[in-house]
C-alpha cells in the first residue's frame, strides 16, 4: 500500500499496554466496532466516544464505590449534575419542592429553566421539619432538592426522615452533596435517590478541573439519568476523568487534614471578640450539631462565621488584608479562600437574619496557625476601619 495509507493505521493501537496505577488516558470520538453485527447491537459497551472510554469507566467505577451507587454519571460541571438530574426525571406539569438554601446558580436553574418547561418551583425554609415539608407536597409533586447543609447558612436537613416520607409518596430526593464530597456523607445510605457533587470542589481538590457527578442506586433511575446524558449530548474529556480520579485517591486525607484544621479555627474564631457567631455543623454545641454527628463521619473546610456587625468597609478591610485567604467563588481545592456573603443572600426567602456581616471560609492545606495569624491581621485591619 501507499505511505498516505500506511500512515493513516500506524501505530493506532499499541502492540502492549503497561499496568499503572491509573487507567490509560484513552481519547477518543470514533469507537471501532469489531464486526458488522456490533454496529447495531444496543448492549454493546460503547459504540462512540462521546460515552466515555476507558477513564470515564474508571472515575464512574470508583465514584460508585465511594458512594454506595449502583451506577454513576458524569457532568461537565457541578451545576450541569443538578441540572441533568432534575432534567432527566422532570416532566412539565410536575413540581419540585426546593431547600431555600440551595446553590444560588441551581436556583436561578429552577427559576429560569424549570419554570420555562413548564415545572412548579417552590421553595421551602431549610428549617421545615420532615413532616411539615411532606405536607407542603401535592399530588404533582415529583421530587425535593435538598443540600444539607447549604453551602452559605450551612443549615442540616434530617435528610434520611424526608427520604423516607418522601418514598412512601412516591417523590423523589435529590441532594447536593458536595459539602459531604460522597466520603464525609452517603446520601445513597440514607434513601436519598439521586446523590449530586460537583467534583469540581473535593474530589478534583485542586481548583482546577470541572465535573460533576449523579449517583443513583436504582437501576431504571439509572437508565433515566444516562438517557438525560445522551439526551443532552454531554460529554467530559478523559484528561479531566482521569484528573478526578487521581483527586480521589488523597480525598480523605485531604478532608481529614482540611476538616480538623477548619475545626480548630471555628473553635478560636467563637473566642475572637470581632466575631458574634460561628456556623460550623462540626462545633460542638453548634444547633445542627446532633444531626451531624448521627449522619456524617467528619467535617469538610468550609463554614461561616458572624461579624460583629459593621459597615461594608470595615469588612473589606477585614477581606482586603488578608494575604493567606485567597477572595474566590469556590473551595474544596488545597488552598484557602475567604467570601462576605451578605450579598448572595438577598434572593432567599427565608434567608436566616444575623447579627452583622456572614462571611465564609473555605480552609486549605495551609499550617492553620499561619491561618490563624492572617485572621488575626484581617480582624486588626477590620478594627481599624471602626475607628
Ligand atoms: C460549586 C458548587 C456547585 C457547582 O459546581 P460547578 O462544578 O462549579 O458547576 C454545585 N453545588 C454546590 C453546593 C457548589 O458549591
Amino acid at each position: 500500500m501507499a505511505e498516505e495509507t500506511r500512515l493513516i493505521r500506524a501505530g493506532a493501537t499499541p502492540a502492549r499496554l503497561a499496568k499503572t496505577v491509573g487507567p490509560p488516558i484513552q481519547k477518543g470520538s470514533t469507537v471501532l466496532l469489531p464486526n458488522a453485527r456490533a454496529l447495531y447491537d444496543d448492549d454493546a459497551f460503547v459504540t462512540y466516544g462521546r460515552a466515555g472510554l476507558a477513564a470515564h469507566e474508571s472515575l464512574k467505577s470508583a465514584l460508585a464505590e465511594m458512594e454506595g451507587a449502583a451506577a454513576v454519571e458524569l457532568y461537565p460541571s457541578g451545576l450541569a449534575a443538578f441540572t441533568g438530574a432534575m432534567l432527566a426525571v422532570l416532566k412539565a406539569g410536575d413540581e419540585v419542592l426546593v431547600t431555600d438554601n440551595i446553590y444560588k446558580p441551581s436556583r436561578r436553574f429552577c427559576d429560569q429553566v424549570l419554570a420555562r418547561y413548564g415545572v412548579g418551583v417552590r421553595y421551602f425554609d431549610p428549617r421545615t421539619s420532615p413532616e411539615d415539608l411532606l405536607a407542603m407536597a401535592t399530588d404533582a409533586t415529583r421530587l425535593i432538592a435538598l443540600e444539607s447543609p447549604g453551602s452559605l447558612t450551612f443549615e442540616m436537613q434530617d435528610v434520611a426522615a424526608i427520604a423516607r416520607l418522601a418514598k412512601a409518596r412516591g417523590i423523589l430526593t435529590l441532594a447536593d452533596n458536595t459539602w459531604g464530597a460522597g466520603f464525609l456523607y452517603k446520601p445513597l445510605a440514607h434513601g436519598v435517590d439521586i446523590s449530586v457533587q460537583a467534583l469540581t470542589k473535593y474530589v478534583g481538590g485542586h481548583s482546577d478541573v470541572f465535573m460533576g457527578s449523579a449517583a443513583v442506586a436504582d437501576k431504571k433511575l439509572a437508565h433515566q439519568l444516562e438517557d438525560g446524558v445522551h439526551n443532552m449530548g454531554w460529554a467530559v474529556s478523559p484528561e479531566d476523568a482521569y484528573q478526578m480520579l487521581r483527586g480521589l485517591r488523597t480525598l480523605p486525607v485531604r478532608l481529614e487534614q482540611q476538616g480538623g484544621a477548619a475545626l480548630r479555627i471555628a473553635a478560636w474564631l467563637e473566642q475572637q471578640p470581632e466575631v458574634v457567631e460561628v456556623i460550623h455543623p462540626a462545633l460542638p454545641g453548634a444547633r445542627d450539631h446532633d444531626l451531624w454527628k448521627r449522619d456524617y463521619k467528619g467535617a469538610c473546610g468550609l463554614f461561616a462565621f458572624v461579624l460583629q456587625p459593621a459597615p461594608e468597609a470595615a469588612v473589606n478591610a477585614f477581606l482586603d488584608a488578608l494575604k493567606l485567604f485567597g477572595l474566590g467563588f469556590s473551595w474544596g481545592g488545597f488552598e484557602s479562600l475567604a467570601i462576605s456573603c451578605d450579598p448572595q443572600l438577598g434572593k432567599r426567602k427565608s434567608a436566616p437574619k444575623f447579627a452583622g456581616p456572614l462571611m465564609r471560609l473555605h480552609i486549605g492545606l495551609e499550617h492553620p496557625d499561619d491561618l490563624m495569624a492572617d485572621l488575626r491581621n484581617g480582624f486588626a485591619a477590620f478594627n481599624a476601619a471602626l475607628q
